[in-house]
C-alpha cells in the first residue's frame, strides 16, 4: 500500500472503532517546538536527558537539574498545542470511548481541550517534597514561571521539592499504570512521535494486541514497535493526523 491508502484505511477504522486508545511521545510536542529527548535538539547544555531526569542526578545536584527543568517550563509556557494535539482533543470528544496515555509531561493535550488524558510520567506543573515529608501532599501544582527560587522549597518542612514527574529509573504511580492498563481493552490502539523504547509504556502496545486491538503508529522514523502494529505510517504527526481528520472528521467523515 502506498502511504495515502494507509492512511485512508486507518482512517476508515478509525471511523469505525467506539473504543479507542491513544499514546504519545515527544514526537507530537515536536511541532509545537519542544524538543524530543532523542532527537539532534535533544541536548541542554552538554548533559543527555540520561544524565539529568534521575534520582541520582537530583540527589547530586538538585540546583542543575531544577535548571533544566526551569528551562523546560519556560520553553513550554511560550509554546502552543500544534495540530496533532488539536485533532486527538477533537477525538476525545467525539469517540464514546477515547483514552489517551502521554509520556509527554508539557501539558499541551490538556490545554488544547483533551479529555480523559492519563499523564503517564507525571507533569512539569506539579511539584513534590523531595524528602516527602508527612505533611506534604503527594504533588501539588505549581505554574510559576520563572520560578521565584531555584530549586523550589517544601512549604511544610523548607527542603528541597522535585519536579512532579517519572525519573528514569522510578515505578508508575500506580492508579496511573491501573488507567493505563484498562485502556488497553480497545478496537484501534494507536501510537504516535514515541521512540518506543522506555519501559513500562513501550510495553502498552503489546497488551492491546493481546487484547484484540487493532494496532497503528504513526512516527517520523521506524522504531522498535514499527514491525509488530498491524500499520505504521511515516509521517509527521502533525500532518498524517491532519489528514486522518480531513477524511474522518464532522466535515468529511461518518461522525
Ligand atoms: P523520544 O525523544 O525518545 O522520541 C521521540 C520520537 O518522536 C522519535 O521516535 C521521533 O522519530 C518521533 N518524532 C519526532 N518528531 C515527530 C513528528 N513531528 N511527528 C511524529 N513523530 C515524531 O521521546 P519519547 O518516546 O516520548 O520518550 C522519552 C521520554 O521523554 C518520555 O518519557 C517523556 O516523558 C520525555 N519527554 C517529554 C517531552 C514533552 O513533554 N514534550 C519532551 C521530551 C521528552
Ligand atoms: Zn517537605
Amino acid at each position: 500500500m502506498t502511504a495515502g491508502e494507509e492512511i485512508r484505511a486507518l482512517a476508515v477504522r478509525i471511523a469505525r472503532a467506539s473504543r479507542i486508545t491513544v499514546v504519545t511521545g515527544a514526537g507530537v510536542s515536536a511541532a509545537s517546538g519542544i524538543p524530543t529527548f532523542r532527537g539532534a535538539q535533544g541536548l541542554w547544555r552538554r548533559f543527555r536527558p540520561e544524565q539529568l531526569a534521575t534520582p541520582e542526578a537530583f540527589e547530586k545536584d538538585p540546583k542543575l537539574v531544577w535548571e533544566w527543568y526551569a528551562w523546560r517550563r519556560e520553553l513550554v509556557a511560550r509554546a502552543r498545542p500544534n495540530r496533532a494535539h488539536e485533532v486527538l482533543a477533537a477525538w476525545s470528544r467525539r469517540v464514546p470511548r477515547f483514552t489517551l496515555v502521554t509520556q509527554n509531561v508539557d501539558g499541551l493535550h490538556e490545554r488544547a481541550g483533551t479529555r480523559n488524558v492519563v499523564r503517564f510520567h507525571g507533569s512539569l506543573w506539579e511539584i513534590a517534597c523531595a524528602r516527602r515529608c508527612p505533611r506534604s501532599p503527594r504533588r501539588w501544582p505549581d505554574e510559576t514561571v520563572p520560578l521565584r527560587e531555584v530549586p523550589p522549597r517544601c512549604p511544610h518542612c523548607g527542603g528541597p521539592a522535585r519536579p512532579g514527574v517519572v525519573w528514569f529509573g522510578e515505578p508508575i504511580d500506580p492508579d496511573v499504570l491501573a488507567a493505563a492498563q484498562s485502556a488497553l481493552d480497545c478496537d484501534l490502539f494507536l501510537t504516535v512521535g514515541t521512540s518506543a523504547v522506555v519501559y513500562p509504556a513501550a510495553g502498552l502496545l503489546a497488551g492491546a494486541a493481546r487484547g484484540g486491538a487493532f494496532t497503528a503508529e504513526i512516527n517520523l522514523e521506524e522504531t522498535e514497535a514499527s514491525p509488530a502494529v498491524d500499520v505504521a505510517i511515516a509521517g509527521r504527526a502533525e500532518d498524517v493526523l491532519d489528514e486522518i481528520e480531513r477524511l474522518v472528521g464532522p466535515v468529511g467523515g461518518r461522525r
